[in-house]
Order: structure tokens, then sequence, then C-alpha cells
């Protein structure tokens, strides 16, 4: 179909500003077909999850601050852009808080994931809402689509599956539809959430919205998906930690997938599969200079690259797992540990075995280490460092491994052809 598919993140869209730049995006491609999607505003997520957290905690204080905080951030925008209270937006962002208040105010009845996903995709709800009436304001043609009736997914909450079925044919009915009957005139809808076989919202894990684009771009057969980002471009290294990056004009799609697998934050991981599956080129492209080239992901026979590539995955833990017996490390007790991983949903960043014990670094989201922690030492002695970094360096080359490395007490190396990961301790302060 020939639709301009755009979305939109928080971390450019934060402020009434970020809203006015979409619109001014938009009339970059006058004419055209966009279906746009868009995350929560700014940092709206980590509030919302400050939020469940005190929720489940029972700490009401804390909670009801936050709801206050995250709703201030939301009516100080709606303010800056409509003006009086007499605008519609009004009464609807009210009744999205009022609805989010009432959730809060029950006792807890559902597990933990069900309940983040029920709490934490309100953060797309308000920003849509208000996107939706800004562009309306400007006078475009525009329909706000909710994303829990068109991506269908499985019930593993915060983490869902897309039921491609059942989404290949909402999208059909409903956007295909739409873009037939109107002619450049434009869909929005929310990233990153979606809808249970039950009825209850979903979320596909966290900075889900890329994948939301891949989702919707495949199942709308278009041809590239853009996704308006706050850097340039894909960079070899992330600018918070990096000050001199380069940018890249082009990556193929196995290149990405390294990437995303790696940690880099570019795009959320499950985003290049879909493109590449239906040959969809992914543009990542300047929110603030949109006049300018971004970086095409795309097929590729042949992808060079001059320069490494750095990933940076911080707040790691390195745990390592020997047999009580000192036995050695032998295939049914690797089989047993990944049981573990999997049944917790623990993704291992790197692993590494030696003769009696096995390492694995892995994210330290405490929900899921502490019983990860417990279950091994049912089993085995298990050991354990935090407060780690993992680097991963693609194309590597001497220079690149002293500069992350030099005066640095490294706790594990792995090196492939291409690949080569660090475990380091954090540098003294
Ligand atoms: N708002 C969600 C998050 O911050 C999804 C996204 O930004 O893509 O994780
Ligand atoms: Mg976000």
């Amino acid at each position: 179909m020939n639709v301009e598919v755009f979305k939109f993140g928080g971390a450019s869209v934060n402020s009434a500003d970020g809203i006015r730049k979409v619109a001014q995006i938009l009339d970059l491609f006058p004419g055209k077909s966009m279906m746009l999607i868009l995350s929560a505003l700014g940092k709206t997520t980590n509030a919302m999850e400050r939020m469940l957290h005190h929720y489940m905690e029972k700490d009401a204080v804390s909670m009801v601050e936050e709801y206050n905080q995250v709703k201030a951030y939301h009516l100080d925008i709606v303010h800056e852009l409509f003006g009086d209270k007499t605008h519609p937006v009004f009464t609807e962002i009210e009744s999205h808080f009022e609805a989010l208040h009432r959730i809060l105010r029950q006792d807890r009845v559902t597990g933990y994931d069900e309940t983040y996903d029920r709490v934490v995709s309100f953060g797309e709800i308000f920003s849509t809402t208000i996107l939706y009436h800004y562009l309306v304001l400007e006078g475009l043609e525009i329909r706000l689509f909710d994303a829990t009736s068109i991506l269908h997914t499985d019930n593993s909450f915060r983490d869902a599956r897309i039921d491609w079925k059942k989404t290949q044919l909402a999208i059909q009915k409903q956007l295909f539809t739409f873009f037939q009957e109107k002619r450049g005139s434009i869909g929005l809808t929310q990233g990153f959430i979606g809808r249970s076989p039950e009825g209850k919202p979903t979320t596909l894990g966290r900075e889900g919205s890329d994948f939301t684009a891949a989702v919707i771009g495949y199942c709308m057969r278009v041809k590239k998906v853009t996704v308006w980002k706050d850097v340039p471009g894909v960079l070899n290294a992330d600018p918070i930690w990096f000050d001199d990056p380069e940018k890249l004009d082009t990556l193929s799609f196995l290149e990405a997938i390294e990437l995303a697998y790696y940690g880099a934050k570019i795009f959320h991981p499950k985003t290049i599969k879909p493109l590449e599956n239906a040959n969809i080129t992914l543009d990542v492209r300047s929110f603030h200079h949109p006049e300018e080239e971004g970086t095409l992901v795309k097929n590729m026979q042949e992808w060079k690259i001059s320069t490494p590539i750095f990933i940076r995955k911080e707040n790691q833990v390195l745990i390592s797992i020997s047999p009580r017996d000192f036995s050695f490390i032998v295939e049914e007790n690797l089989s047993h540990i990944f049981t573990i991983l999997a049944s917790l949903h623990v993704k291992a960043n790197v692993t590494q075995n030696s003769a009696i014990s096995f390492s694995i670094c892995v994210d330290n989201d405490p929900v899921k280490i502490k019983p990860l922690i417990r279950e091994l030492q049912k089993t085995f002695e298990v050991r354990y460092n935090d407060g780690l970094e993992l680097y991963t360096i693609r194309h590597y080359t001497d220079e690149a491994v002293q500069r992350i490395t030099s005066g640095r007490n490294i706790l594990l190396e792995q090196k492939s052809r291409n690949t080569i990961h660090f475990v380091l301790q954090h540098p003294p302060q």
C-alpha cells in the first residue's frame, strides 16, 4: 500500500513543542496517506512504572504523588496547545485519568505483569489523545485508531506476542478500508500496546512502539517504515556516553539484528524481523532535522563498515553457576540452567562456560533476578556480582578495545570474528 508509516517516540515528543513539531513534519509530506504510531510522551512510561510500583507496595501517598505529576505534565501540554478549557480534549484527557484513577483505587486483583499492562498502557492513551486533537485543530483529516482493536496478541503480559492472523485481519478491515476511502488522510494509533484474546490490554515490552510500527508496516505491505528519533540516524555509539559518534548511512538487516540483540537501544529487538521478511526499508531519521537524511536499514547482500560499533548495557549482573559436587558442567546441567532461564523469561546477554562453571550476564531486573538466583541455588553453587556494565564491540579494532577497557577491571571477555564482549566493573567515580 502506498502509505507512509511514521513512528514518533517519547524522547522527541516530550512537550507542546514536540507535538507541534510532529505537525511540521507531516507538512513535509503533502497529500500523502500516513499512518502514525506514537508512544507515551517524554518519560511517562518510567513514571507509570513508578506509579505501579507504589501501587503494588500499597504506598498510596507516593502513588498519588506520581499520578498527580503525570497528570500535571500532560495538562500543562494540553493547556499550552489548546489554551482555554472549552476544547473537548480537556474532558477526554480527564476521563482517561479518571479511568486510571479507578484502577489505582481498587485492590489489585491480577498478577504483576497483567496489572502492569493495565496501568502502564495509559501513557500511550494520553499521548495519542493529545496529538489527535492537535492535528484536528491543525485542519488535518485524521482518525484515531485504538491499538487494542488492531494489535492482537497472546496473554504474555509485559512481553506479548503478536497474533499475526488476527492482527492482519483487523488491519485489513480498519486501516485498508480507511486509506482506500480517504486517500491522503492520516491514521494515528498507540505504539507499544495491544489486546489479549480475553480483551485485556497487553504491552509489547519496553520501547515496543518501533515494533508496533513494524507490525503495521508489515500487515499493510508498505515499502518503508520511518522512525523519527532524537538522533540523526543509527550512530556507531550512544551519544549519551560517547562524545564523537558517527552516523551510519546504511545498515544491513543482519547487522541491525545483531546490534538490537546485543542491546543497542536504537530499536526494539523484535522490530527488524517483520521488516526483513517483507523487504520493507526502515528509515531512521532525525526528528529535529527532518530535512536531513538518516540511516536506511535494508536488505543488502554486501554491507561494509569501516568503523567499530559500540553497545553498552548498564546495570548487569554476572552470575556464575557451578555444580555443588565439583563435577564438570555437563549437558544436563546446562539444559537445567536454560530451562530455569526460560521459565523466568530471563535473557542471557552473554554466556560462557568453563569446565566447572557456567557464567551468564543478565539485566538486573529485580523482579526476575531474585527468583532466578533462588531457583538456581536449589541445585547449584551460585555466585554473583551486580552493578556491572556489558560492552559489545562489533567490528572491533585494537584501538576500540583499548578505548573501552583501558584501566578497567574486566570480569569476562569473549571474542568471535566480528564481535567482542566485555563485562566490566563500573569505573571508579
Ligand atoms: N512508551 C513505551 C516505553 O517507553 C514504548 C515506547 O516508547 O516505544 O517503553
Ligand atoms: Mg517511550
